[in-house]
This record gives C-alpha cells, structure tokens and sequence, in this order.
C-alpha cells in the first residue's frame, strides 16, 4: 500500500511558506493506519525494545496502537503542567524562546529499553528534549522511531539514537 498517498501536504500552515505533513488522512484510512502501525512494530521489534514513549500530541497516535500492537508497556511524554503528581522536566530552547517536556517520574524504570515516537522529525529538536528526559529518569534510550521523516531538515544529525523512519520526503 502507498502510505504517501494518505499523506496530505498543506501549504503555508501553521506559517507562511511551511507546508504542513497532515496525518488526519492516513488516520482517517483504517486500512492504512493498520499497515502503517504494522511497518512501524516491525521496524521497533527488531530493536529489543521493552517500553514504548510516545511524544505529545500525535505521537501518541503513533506510539499507543504501537504499544498494544508489541505487548508492551507505553507512557506519554507531555508539554509543562498537563500530568499529574511527580514529574521530571526538561526544558530546551526554541527558535523564540523556550519549552519544557515532563514525563511522570516513576513509570520508566532505570535501564529500561525504551523506543521514543512520535509522528514526524522535522529539526529534531523535540525528539533530542525527549531523549534527554527519559535519560534523566535512568532509560537506555535505543532509538527514535517516526512514521515520516523530512529529511532535508537533517533532524537525525542532531540524535544520538538510531532514527527509524517509514516515509521519507527530500
Ligand atoms: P522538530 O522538533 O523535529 O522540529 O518538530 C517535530 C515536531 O513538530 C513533532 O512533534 C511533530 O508532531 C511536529 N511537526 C512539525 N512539522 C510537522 C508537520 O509538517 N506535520 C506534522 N504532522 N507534524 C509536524
């Protein structure tokens, strides 16, 4: 199946001259979400992985079917001030200004294998701030996985993790 064709390329969103990978048609398809998760769980198996994080928003959408899928257990890393009791923070900087990633402290245990998604690597700069967390709680961050990778951004350059990655645009 050509997951591309459920990729739907909007221009000019959220900024002028950005064009925006929308995912809505591919979750949309039952079909081609299916297949896509089962292309993902294929390529996150062969890492040995044994806990799967998924990055707030869509990554989640990624990362939880991927997680039921491979028997495992998934947690979510969110944006500041959305997650109940004891976090661990990270914060990183923007183009203008700063964010700050949290994940609950005691869901991921020291030397856990963790794979992290999320929907898209852009600049990798999202990705890089969740792996630094997750560092900080005691994981073995083993790769990144991503349904669509933009490979002129070079985001994987800044990720000291295999990227895994199932649709690639130049
Ligand atoms: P990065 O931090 O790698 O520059 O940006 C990646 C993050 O921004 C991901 O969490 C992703 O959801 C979001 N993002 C950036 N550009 C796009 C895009 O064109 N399509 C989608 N679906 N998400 C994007």
């Amino acid at each position: 199946m050509d997951l591309k064709s459920h990729i739907r390329g909007v221009p000019d969103y959220p900024k002028p001259g950005i064009l925006f990978y929308d995912i809505s048609p591919l979750l949309a398809h039952s079909d081609a979400w299916a297949v896509a998760m089962g292309r993902m769980a294929r390529l996150i198996q062969e890492t040995g992985v044994d806990f799967i994080v998924g990055i707030e928003s869509r990554g989640f959408l990624m990362a939880a079917p991927l997680a039921l899928k491979l028997g495992l257990g998934f947690a979510m890393v969110r944006k500041k001030g959305k997650l109940p009791g004891d976090v661990v923070r990270h914060s990183y900087d923007l183009e203008y200004g700063s964010d700050t990633v949290e994940i609950q402290a005691d869901l991921v245990k020291p030397g856990q294998r963790v794979v992290v998604v999320d929907d898209l690597l852009a600049t990798g700069g999202t990705m890089n701030a969740a792996i630094k967390l997750l560092r900080d709680v005691g994981a073995d961050v083993r790769a990144a996985a991503f349904l669509i990778e933009l490979d002129f951004l070079e985001g994987r350059k800044k990720l000291d993790v295999p990227v895994l990655s199932l649709l690639n645009y130049d």
